[in-house]
Formats: structure tokens, sequence, C-alpha cells
């Protein structure tokens, strides 16, 4: 699925994060001392190498909200920009930090003149921020970002199951009519 907002092209697809060959940086689900781990984590280390924590461990810990950015080394991408999404029912207020990952994300893509950037839905995994309602803080912010962009072209989620792809899709849909 995909639409143009404000000139931004956004998109949902069904995927894994580590192998998006033809987007210049991923996003990764951090944990806050920006080491390997489950989930999106694992997947990105695995594919970047041990380069990928050791470009991390000059700027851990991170906190709930924030994101950085560090060059990807093995894996198929320019940059991974990494964001410690809030645990849900422990970092508050989860909602607010949660936009400030989204937010954090796209001012440094912005800051480094970066067109293209795929996220996965952060915190919703290890973390467990219920699915839709991370789904539509995620894409409300990603929408509401698109009126100041410069650099950036295309924004896309990867969702790494069909039930979640289908849920950001069907919150896309009701966000851009
Ligand atoms: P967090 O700790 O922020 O919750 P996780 O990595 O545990 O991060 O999970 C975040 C989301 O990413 C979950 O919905 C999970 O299903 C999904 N996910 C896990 N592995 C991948 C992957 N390789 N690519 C894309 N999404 C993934």
């Amino acid at each position: 699925m995909e639409k143009r907002v404000n000139e931004v092209q956004i998109e949902c697809v069904k995927g894994d994060i580590a192998n998006q060959t033809d987007m210049s940086t991923v996003v990764n689900a951090a944990n806050a001392a920006l080491k390997s781990g489950g989930g999106v984590a694992g997947a990105l280390h695995r594919a970047a190498g041990p380069e990928l924590a050791e470009a991390g461990k000059p700027m851990a810990p991170i906190q709930p909200g924030q994101a950085v950015i560090t060059q990807a080394f093995a894996l198929p991408n320019d940059y991974v920009i990494h964001c410690l999404g809030p645990v849900y029912g422990v970092d508050k207020p989860e909602s607010s930090l949660l936009r400030q990952c989204y937010q954090n994300a796209i001012r440094l893509a912005e800051e480094n003149k970066i067109k293209n950037i795929a996220f996965p839905s952060i915190s919703t995994g290890a973390f467990g921020y219920p699915l839709e309602e991370a789904a539509k803080i995620a894409v409300e912010e990603v929408v509401k970002q698109t009126k100041h962009l410069r650099s950036l072209e295309k924004i896309r989620f990867v969702l790494f199951s069909e039930k979640d792809e289908e849920i950001f899709k069907k919150t896309f849909s009701r966000i851009i009519s």
C-alpha cells in the first residue's frame, strides 16, 4: 500500500527491516545500550556485523524517545537510525515518547539529507506496546511530519507479520482518506 502525502510517498509493506535493499536508511527499534538483542535489533546487528554495536558505544545509553544515527556497515543501507521506544506501562507518558521516536528519527534523517527511510513498528515487540495504539501514533506522526520535509521523499513502514501489516494499512486508510 502506498500513498502520497504532501509530495512524500508513504508505504506499508510486509517484510524484514534488515533486508530493505532499496532504502538508504533503516530505523532500529533499539535497546538503551545500542547492542544486539531480539527482534529488530537482533536482525539489524546480525546483518550489519559487530561494527554496528561498536559505533553505538560512544552514544550509549540513550533515553526513551531519543534517536541517534550510525553507519550501516554490512547492511544494504547507508545509515541506521537507532530509536529507543518506551516500554509500555513503564516509560511514561508512553504515547509522547513513542511520538518523539518518529519525530527525532525524521529530524536526524533531514539533518543528514536522507531521501528515504524505513521504520519498523517501534515498541510493539519486547516493549509490549499494543499494536493498534502504536500504529495510530506512528502513522499520525509521520503524516504530520510530511508538512515540514525538505529531503525525505519516501517513508516506509516495514511490518513483520501479515496481521501487523493489516493493522497499519487500516490505520493508514483511516488517517488519510
Ligand atoms: P521493541 O523492543 O521496540 O518492542 P522489537 O524488535 O521487539 O522492538 O519489536 C518491534 C516490532 O518489530 C514488533 O512488532 C516485531 O514483530 C517486529 N519485528 C521483529 N523482527 C523484525 C524484523 N526483522 N523486521 C521488521 N520487523 C520486525
